[in-house]
């Protein structure tokens, strides 16, 4: 029986344990936090990342190891590599953790992205917005997730409201400032990789962001096949080059009939979260059978798939429930504003059938806002 360490406890660990079981699998989990979700479902040993006596103690305990949190400091990671198998690997973190790394290196694959550059300082800010134009983006390099950490520059005037806010950063987890994209719409390409080379991408998934936090997402993304297969190539390019094993999403801007990178995230990731009840293998299985040296399985979508995000609190599960194509994904987290503590995907064999079971969810939870891009595009 082979156990699987995860370093990070939060809603993807868990859905890994899910997924595991019927992999044969068994599961340890590593949190700072004691009531970290994924605890719910396998033995949780608390302590911090950078913590690497509990962090040796932990990969003792476990056969090979994978995490749900992608600001595990690489250090620990290459740090574990000595001592148990780890994937994806340290340097493939290392980049993914850093946007000015992981937008070169899409630039060194060839990878369109748009603009950006390093922050070090007002006077760079000011240079680049000049050279960029408005609108444009300061993100921290490290440490963002969900749109935290990012000041959108609409008007000079918040050129220094942006370094009031995010400026101090610049000497820490420090900044990098990107062009704004006019997108028509976000894509995002969730694929594994195993030790093998063998690759598989799910079909690409489109996806809404309010408020910078992922909101709706649905596949296949009803784009132009050249479209999904150039996203496929890009992510394949990406994965290639990091030698990467396990899942990983690559999020992609569609704008004026050209794929812009965003961002990689080196782990299982949101967007991917319709596979769990929507695809023949889910994001989920494929990360562990890529880990563990399995054949991975097929990645095709189920007709059509989509998912909504449940952020803050848990809304009714009745609505969602009383629809034959509804599943309900509770983290079994405490509320807070903001925090994702669940998802409902839905599946149907036809976009007619998903909009028919999507469309009441809408009315009955107050959430025409939520599943209206959803029923628009299908
Ligand atoms: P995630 O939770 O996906 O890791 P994050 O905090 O790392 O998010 P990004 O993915 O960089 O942040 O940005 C969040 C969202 O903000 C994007 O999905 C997009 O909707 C918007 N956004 C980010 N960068 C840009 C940009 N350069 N132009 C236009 N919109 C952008
Ligand atoms: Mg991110
Ligand atoms: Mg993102």
């Amino acid at each position: 029986m082979t156990t699987v360490g995860i370093l990070g406890g939060g809603q993807l660990a868990r859905m890994m344990i899910l997924a595991g079981a019927p992999l044969g699998l068994r599961f340890r989990v590593y949190d700072p936090a004691a009531d970290a979700c994924a605890g719910q479902l396998a033995p949780l040993v608390t302590g911090a990342f950078d913590d690497l006596q509990a962090l040796r103690a932990f990969a003792a305990s476990v056969d090979v190891i994978t995490f749900d949190f992608e600001n595990v400091p690489a250090a620990s990671v290459a740090a574990l590599t000595a001592l148990k198998p780890v994937f994806p690997n340290a340097q493939a973190l290392a980049v993914a953790q850093d946007r000015l790394s992981e937008k070169t290196l899409f630039q060194s694959l060839g990878i369109p992205l748009p603009a950006f550059a390093d922050i070090p300082s007002l006077q760079v800010l000011e240079q680049k917005v000049a050279q960029f134009g408005l609108p444009c983006i300061v993100k921290t390099r490290r440490l963002g997730y969900d749109g935290k950490g990012q000041f959108r520059i609409r008007e000079q005037a918040d050129v220094a409201a942006a370094w009031q806010a995010l400026g101090e950063q610049a000497g820490s987890v420090g900044l990098i400032l990107e062009g704004f994209v006019h997108f028509d719409c976000e894509l995002s390409v969730v694929a594994a990789r195993n030790a093998a080379g063998d690759f598989v991408a799910w079909p690409v998934t489109r996806n809404w962001h309010v408020d910078g936090v992922l909101s709706a997402s649905l596949a296949p993304c009803g784009m132009p096949q050249a479209v999904q297969d150039q996203a496929v190539a890009h992510a394949r390019a990406v994965a290639e080059h990091l030698d990467y094993v396990g899942v990983f999403a690559l999020e992609l801007f569609h704008c004026d009939g050209q794929l812009l990178a965003n961002e990689m995230a080196p782990r299982v990731h949101n967007s991917g979260h319709w596979t769990g009840d929507g695809a023949q293998t889910s994001q989920f299985a494929n990360h562990l059978r890529a880990g563990l040296g399995l054949p991975l399985g097929d990645a095709s979508v189920l007709g059509v798939a989509c998912m909504l995000n449940w952020l803050g609190t848990m809304p009714e599960a009745e609505p969602v429930l009383a629809q034959a194509a509804g599943f309900w994904h509770d983290y079994g987290k405490q509320p807070r504003a903001g925090r994702k503590v669940g998802h409902a995907n839905f599946r149907a064999d036809t976009p007619a059938a998903l909009c028919q079971a999507l469309a009441p969810v809408g009315q009955a939870l107050g959430r025409d806002d939520q599943v209206r891009p959803l029923l628009d595009a299908l």
